[in-house]
């Protein structure tokens, strides 16, 4: 959330499922302010959850990344990553895009919207050169990235993109880092270097990519239903289609078997735990 004496900004809205709590967290941070805009960083599940609920609340302005428009348009449940992904976020309508190098005025400052294509193709940043702050939305987060995909519905990009948008980091003048998961955080150097080292550990072995991503994802709908039957998981992983594409290009698995290797994978994360023939969330 970002104050200015014109109204407030919020950058991106959260998991569909947190929509109570994303709404009465604004209504506090605006206390009794006007909202005057939403902008998404890019239009996961997870960044663009709440914006139908936003908009129907505060009334407030929708600004998306150009790229975004069109699957935003037709609403492309692959390219946005949902039903291919078990994901689900309600339809919103947007007023404006805008494009790398154009300026945005939000909480008093200008931000400059950057280009952060990786994660997903049409994903931008925000920098503001005054402030020396960097709205990083998945691009970087104090350990790591948000997940890419590896060669996947076709497209093998995103390893040379994301390679290109974390050059592009180091390049700007940035004391502290809004990521768009975990808290903000400083030491950039320190963030991009354990960046580049995962990075590259990817570009090693893409099957590490492939086996990072389908935990990844099976911990996404975890955390959004909190617990899975055990007995379905196989039949889960065969048929959610991003799962089944991971499994059937890279990892070569029983479905039976991918789901036992899953479930221990999220154990030994820390994101998961089995108990009563259930998959649970962590914390649930
Ligand atoms: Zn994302």
């Amino acid at each position: 959330m970002l104050h200015a004496s014109s109204g407030a900004t919020v950058v991106d809205s959260g998991y569909g499922a947190h929509v109570p709590q994303t709404l009465s967290l604004i209504e506090r941070a605006v206390a009794g302010k006007k909202l005057v805009r939403l902008v998404n960083t890019h239009c996961h599940s997870d960044h663009m959850g709440g914006n139908a609920a936003i908009q129907k609340k505060f009334g407030c302005r929708t600004s998306i990344p150009e790229g975004e428009a069109p699957l935003i348009d037709h609403w492309d449940e692959q390219a946005l990553i949902l039903a291919v992904a078990d994901q689900r976020a309600e339809r919103f309508r947007y007023d404006d895009t805008f494009r790398d190098g154009d300026t945005l005025e939000m909480g008093g400052y200008e931000w400059r919207v950057i280009a952060a294509p990786g994660h997903d193709p049409h994903a931008v940043m925000f920098h503001s050169p005054e402030a020396r702050l960097l709205i990083s939305g998945d691009a970087l987060w104090e350990s790591g990235f948000g997940v890419i995909f590896p060669q996947l519905f076709g497209r093998n990009t995103a390893l040379a993109e994301t390679r290109a948008t974390l050059e592009a980091i180091s390049r700007l003048q940035v004391d502290v880092v809004i990521p768009g998961h975990g808290r903000p955080f400083g030491e950039v150097g320190a963030a991009l270097e354990r960046a580049f080292y995962r990075l590259e550990g990817y570009e090693e072995d893409i099957l590490r990519l492939a086996r990072h991503c389908a935990k990844v994802m099976l911990s996404f709908s975890l955390m959004e239903k909190r617990s899975m039957p055990l007995a379905d998981l196989p039949a889960y992983v065969a048929r959610v289609p991003i799962l089944a594409e991971l499994n059937s290009r890279y990892l070569g698995m029983t479905p039976t078997a991918m789901a036992e290797w899953l479930a221990g994978e999220l154990e030994r994360a820390g994101a998961a735990r089995r108990g009563r023939g259930l998959l649970w969330a962590a914390g649930s």
